[in-house]
């Protein structure tokens, strides 16, 4: 499995739609600063489904839409599509080549779509999710990230071991689990004092 292509239409500050193709290996993004190096890599956290502002380097989601330039009116939405090839079979779909379509309006609604299909976040954090690529998988590494591992507390340490690990996506079931528990435990009690008022 490895990234194929990234495209980006109105991310950030690239305004005309600009595909980066990667081949197996190593690529090297170069640029002046400010050219967009870093956009590209926000790009590529935002369509695995980063939901937090500040991770993208902004102050509400709505600021990876290009904002306008001077010679260029600003736009009503961003689109990211990411291609990984899947001949290997990494990913659990049956496609030797999955798209991952993120879009977001300035209105402040959002898509994601599978090989072009609408889908919902869920279903690309879990496609993602025992790859080792997702969002959460401390794949990518921003400038300044590995001070705040050095730095961290045990517990902070601990937090990032296990988000490497993949712990973190069964912590998640669990407490979706328990909240779906905790739902029918009330449903149950209802019933048993609806039992108990008719006898
Ligand atoms: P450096 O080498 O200094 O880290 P870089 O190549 O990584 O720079 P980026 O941080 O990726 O550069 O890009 C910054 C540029 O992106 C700035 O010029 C900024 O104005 C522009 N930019 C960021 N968000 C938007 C947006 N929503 N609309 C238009 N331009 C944007």
């Amino acid at each position: 499995m490895h990234l194929k292509s990234l495209t980006l239409r109105g991310f950030k500050s690239f305004a005309s739609s600009t595909t980066l193709r990667f081949e197996p290996g190593i690529t090297c993004v170069v640029g002046p600063n400010g050219s967009g190096k870093s956009n590209v890599v926000d790009a590529l956290s935002w369509v695995m489904g980063e939901q937090g502002a500040k991770s993208l380097r902004g102050g509400k989601m709505e600021d990876v839409i290009f904002a306008g330039t001077s010679g260029r009116a600003p736009l009503g939405r961003a689109e990211v599509s990411l291609t990984i090839d899947n001949t290997d079979g990494a990913l659990p779909i049956d496609y030797s080549e999955v798209t991952i379509t993120r879009t977001m309006f300035r209105n402040g609604g959002s898509e994601y779509a599978l090989n072009g299909e609408t889908c919902r976040l869920l279903d690309i954090q879990e496609l993602l999710s025992d790859s080792g690529i997702g969002r959460e998988m401390h794949v990518i590494v921003g400038q300044g990230q590995l001070d705040s591992v050095l730095h961290a507390d045990p517990m902070g340490r601990r937090a990032f071991i296990e988000e490497a690990a993949g712990v973190l996506k069964h912590r998640k079931r669990k407490e979706k689990a328990l909240r779906k528990l905790d739902a029918m435990q009330a449903n149950l009690n209802r019933v048993q004092d609806l039992v108990a008022e008719l006898r």
